[in-house]
């Protein structure tokens, strides 16, 4: 797919601001990778606000481990005040490109709204600037009537959604903010929305990993309320969300894309 560049697997960097930009805005794409077998490495440049940094850690581990990422990294930049950390961001980043010489980077638009999303497009289009293949990533914060996105990874596979809900729902103090009822419909809407592009092959695959969905039901992401506490009827809930067929996706725009497959 288009992730795999000809026999060798890919190595994937995700950037965020915060702990919860990457799952928000590619945590499917990330589960369609880690499914095919490349590495994703997500990466947060802040441990959120200071009053609820500890929990925020906590919160971003628990997501990271749903999503079962290759690897989590986070800094401890000051939140909301990333653009004056320009050079020293453009430097982590560097040493991230040395680390890992990632073969695709995902990171924010320059069409963002917040001022630590735009930071983090200005270092990491620096950082980058020689090599992967750049993505911007869409966020709640971006000016859509200006994101032009062409790129769409998409799947049939409805686990894979439920998944980037299930890990959203880590994320408790921003249960405000970060609904995954909102993140799994917005799926749905790409999902629609790519009907009418035909970048990306379809991936139909099957539900096959009863484990995982059952765990997903029993924690009941969007909360849907069973009676008699039955899980089936929360399966059912979930179901008729989104019923079989449904096409889920996120979508990005490139930046500076290397068409290698
Ligand atoms: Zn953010």
């Amino acid at each position: 797919m288009l992730l795999c560049i000809r026999d060798k697997m890919a190595k994937i960097l995700i950037i965020g601001a915060h702990p919860d930009d990457d799952e928000i805005s590619a945590g499917l794409t990330a589960l369609i990778a880690l499914k095919e077998g490349h590495d994703v490495i997500s990466v947060s440049m802040t441990q959120g606000s200071a009053r609820n940094k500890q929990e925020r850690l906590a919160e971003w581990e628990l997501a990271s481990a749903r999503m079962g990422y290759t690897k989590n990294v986070i800094y401890d930049f000051p939140d909301t005040m990333l653009p004056q950390c320009h050079t020293d961001l453009i430097d982590k980043m560097r040493d991230l490109a040395h680390e890992y010489s990632p073969d695709h980077v995902y990171f924010h638009s320059n069409k963002d709204t917040h001022q630590d999303h735009k930071a983090v497009h200005d270092a990491a289009s620096v950082a980058f600037r020689n090599g992967p293949s750049l993505y911007e990533m869409m966020a709640p914060s971006l000016q859509m009537s200006d994101f032009r996105p062409h790129i769409f990874y998409e799947t049939t596979d409805i686990l894979l959604p439920l998944r980037k809900a299930y890990a959203l729902s880590a994320y408790k103090s921003q249960a405000d903010i970060v609904s995954p009822q909102a993140g799994f419909m917005q799926m749905v809407t790409y999902g629609r929305w790519y009907r009418t592009k035909q970048h990306v092959r379809t991936i139909a695959e099957s539900i096959d990993d009863d484990k995982l969905l059952h765990e997903i039901v029993s924690m009941n992401p969007f909360e849907i309320e069973p009676r008699n506490n039955d899980l089936h009827e929360v399966y059912k809930g979930i179901m008729a969300l989104c019923p079989l067929g449904t096409i889920y996706a996120e979508c990005f725009e490139p930046n500076h894309v290397v068409p290698r497959w």
